[in-house]
């Protein structure tokens, strides 16, 4: 319980992707890992961990053996669904109501988004007298609400109701005072004049706890599970393997996940290859090192997944379906949107059943879509045997999300195995598993 405690924390304390991103940089720092900085050279020595991060927002950390002789990397993302405030941030209602301009950032489920306080976090982008720094902000107290429509006004609202973004989702700040407040909020927040804040990434989060609910305190209820549970079981896997002889420990934690990963920090950018690479050449190692160590390579892609739903269990697969506490999940795919194939799984079979860690096998319904992540993403820069793996929940993308408080620790125990553990090739298709 520990950990549950402990990640409730974590993700409370994580409003956006830059706290996340921030936090575990700082955690990564207590346990002695070196900050790196893109823009300076790199001088790496075995047996001491780094970390780099980009945008502030995505982060890699990898400890460096005797022998890098492979690549065990874990990937998760550290953004969720929710609302971005526009530049002009304020929307006028009557002359008597002051709104935020807001607009979707990734595909949220909007029901529950109404009627619970909000508040504002992320980064601000001030002058300063060399130049601009970023600063992270959280206003952290309950500001806004986006209220409901009353039943009397929408008779038909609980036989299904087609929100739109601009006209249902705008969050109501204050009366016609407010006019004006928002830019001074943030200034105020950031500890600087009005003029000085030259630009800003902000989003809504919401003001709910995480905490425990069900009959023996199974369940975690919380906003962002889905993906900080398991970037940041990732993070504590990391910390807590032994270190590694033979082989890369990395923990990637990417940003943009949720709007396609098409940023130059996301999981389809080059940050993954271009610190992989950087490594090399800092070890002093050739180019054919390095695809050597590539072909020896795994990466788990982390990422939540559906667990049967109480209410709907007809929309998942009759088989392949996953429940919260059952363990680890391994998500399978046809067209490959997830990218464990039976080299993969056979590899992570073999791992969590010498350990005694459960794991289950999730496939979407044959006849739906199922969503995309990281995997098979970064694949496309960094070609290497990948499976998709995630924890059990319900509700995703909701504002407030629910998962099973044992599977915490099956996944730190199955994430520090993969980090013990070493393959080397030999032939194609041929693994030779410590
Ligand atoms: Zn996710």
């Amino acid at each position: 319980m520990d950990n549950v405690k402990s990640l409730l924390a974590f993700i409370e304390k994580s409003p956006t992707a830059f706290h996340a991103v921030g936090n575990i940089a700082s955690e990564l720092g207590a346990f002695g890992a070196k900050r790196l900085n893109e823009g300076e050279k790199w001088e790496l020595s075995a047996g001491e961990s780094y970390y780099v991060t980009r945008n502030m927002s995505s982060v890699i950390a990898f400890t460096i053996p005797e022998d890098a002789d492979s690549l065990r990397i874990i990937a998760a993302h550290s953004d969720s669904p929710s609302f971005k405030i526009k530049e002009n941030a304020e929307l006028a209602v009557r002359g008597k109501y002051t709104q935020l301009n807001v607009e979707k950032y990734g595909g949220m489920l909007f029901a529950p988004w109404f009627d619970r306080p909000l508040s504002v976090a992320g980064r601000v982008l001030v002058r300063t007298e060399n130049g601009v720094e970023a600063k992270l902000i959280d206003i952290d107290r309950d500001l806004l609400v986006i209220p409901n429509v009353a039943i009397h006004m929408n008779r038909e609202v609980n036989d299904g109701f087609k929100y739109n973004a601009q006209t249902d989702m705008m969050p109501l700040f204050g009366d016609e005072t407010a006019k004006d407040g928002f830019k001074k909020l943030v200034a105020e927040t950031a500890g600087v004049g009005e003029d000085d804040v030259l630009g800003n990434d902000l989003f809504l989060y919401p003001r709910i706890k995480g905490t425990v609910v069900g009959h023996d305190g199974e369940y975690i209820l919380s906003p962002r599970l889905d993906d900080l549970e398991c970037a940041w079981s990732g993070l504590r896997a990391f910390i807590g393997a032994e270190k590694p002889a033979r082989g890369i420990n990395m923990l990637c934690v990417f940003d943009n996940e949720e709007v396609g990963s098409g940023t130059k920090q996301g999981a389809d950018s080059t940050f993954l290859y271009d610190v992989i690479k950087r490594l090399f050449i800092a070890l002093g190692k050739s180019e054919e090192d390095l695809y050597r160590a590539l072909a020896a390579s795994f990466m788990l892609s982390a990422d939540n997944a559906h667990a049967v739903h109480p209410n709907h269990p007809e929309k998942t697969d009759a088989e392949n379906c996953v429940f919260m506490n059952d363990g680890i999940v391994i998500k399978f795919n046809a067209n490959q949107r997830y990218t464990t194939d039976g080299v993969s799984a056979a590899f992570f079979h073999k791992l969590l059943k010498d350990k005694g860690i459960p794991f289950q096998h999730f496939a979407n319904r044959s006849d739906a879509a199922g969503g995309g992540t990281l995997g098979n993403i970064s694949g496309s820069h960094v070609s290497i045997n990948t499976l998709d793996i995630g924890l059990a929940q319900l509700a995703m993308h909701s504002p407030c999300e629910t998962a099973g408080a044992k599977d915490v620790d099956h996944m730190i125990g199955g994430m520090t195995a993969f980090y013990e553990s070493h393959v080397a090739v030999g032939g194609d298709g041929e693994f030779f598993i410590g």
